[in-house]
């Protein structure tokens, strides 16, 4: 793969990049779309990378169907699909990882001490093999984005960073592959995480401000459902992912919720409509 990169970029070609870990949907091929119209030619790396999994969590049952991805991604235009080995991304002796502090350290890497390492790790090794010039991301995966944007800008690496909106079902659920582990009465019960970000939104919308106040309309909403455990449920400034007393512009609503195994993520910036 950086063999041909390398070969296609001295040809003048320009590259967009798309990494994802496979069991692609519309959230995905969104990522594809826009990428597909932003450069010659598109990659689109499957790779289910060990090290942003903890020990306990779901790396060997997270869903994999490359031959269906490769049929949805000749669809939308990919050039090429990288889809290493973990033998030939981390061979034995490999020792090196990078680490981006502060921003790793809360949300999600609260929960999951390790995960953002394995992230930036492997993002690193992608942008340097894939040699892309703009690489695509979801903002479904709110504080991965920010976390890979301030690494980016840290380390100079020659790529644009670009962050698009969630894609959700038609019900609000965020799209995820994670989904598909739901059963139909937990796909129900999952509604609570766009349920609790639209009730936040309109006590916006009326003017509430204060944080506090916000965050028990969701913690309430999310206790009605059996099966749903709260990891987090935070407002926090968009940058620096610090919570806030007082909501403004600049506020986003995060939840990490668990619906019985299947550990949910989805945000929303207060301002904006749902
Ligand atoms: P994943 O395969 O889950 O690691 O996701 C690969 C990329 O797709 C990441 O940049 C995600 O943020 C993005 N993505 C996943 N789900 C969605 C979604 N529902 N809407 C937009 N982007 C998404």
């Amino acid at each position: 793969m950086q063999h041909r990169s390398q070969l296609l970029r001295r040809e003048g070609r320009t590259l967009a990049f798309v990494p994802t870990m496979g069991f692609l949907h519309e959230g995905h091929l969104s990522l594809l779309r826009e990428a597909r119209s932003r450069s010659d030619l598109l990659v689109l790396s499957i790779f289910v990378n060990p090290t942003q999994f903890g020990a306990g969590e779901d790396f060997d049952a997270y869903p994999r169907d490359l031959s269906h991805d490769a049929v949805m991604a000749e669809d939308v235009g990919v050039d090429f699909i990288f889809a290493p080995s973990a033998n030939a991304m981390y061979p034995s002796g490999y020792a090196t990882f990078v680490d981006t502090k502060g921003l790793t350290k809360v949300l999600c890497g609260a929960s999951r001490p390790g995960h953002f390492q394995g992230v930036t790790t492997v993002v690193t090794k992608l942008f340097n093999i894939v040699q892309p010039d703009v690489a695509l991301f979801g903002r479904k995966d709110f504080q991965q984005l920010a976390v890979i944007e301030r690494m980016t800008a840290d380390l100079n690496l020659p790529v644009d960073v670009v962050g698009l909106p969630i894609v959700r079902e038609g019900d609000g659920l965020a799209m995820s592959s994670r989904n598909a582990f739901l059963s139909a009465e937990e796909r129900r019960q999952a509604l609570c995480l766009i349920d609790g970000i639209r009730l936040v939104v309109a006590a916006v919308r009326e003017g509430e401000r204060d944080a506090g106040q916000l965050l028990e309309l969701v913690g309430e909403r999310i206790a009605r459902e059996p099966d749903a455990v709260i990891d987090y449920i935070r407002i926090c400034r968009r940058d620096t992912l610090e919570d806030v007393d007082t909501v403004d512009a600049d506020s986003v609503l995060l939840l990490a919720v668990r619906i019985g195994k299947t550990r949910l993520i989805d945000n929303h910036m207060l301002f904006e409509e749902v």
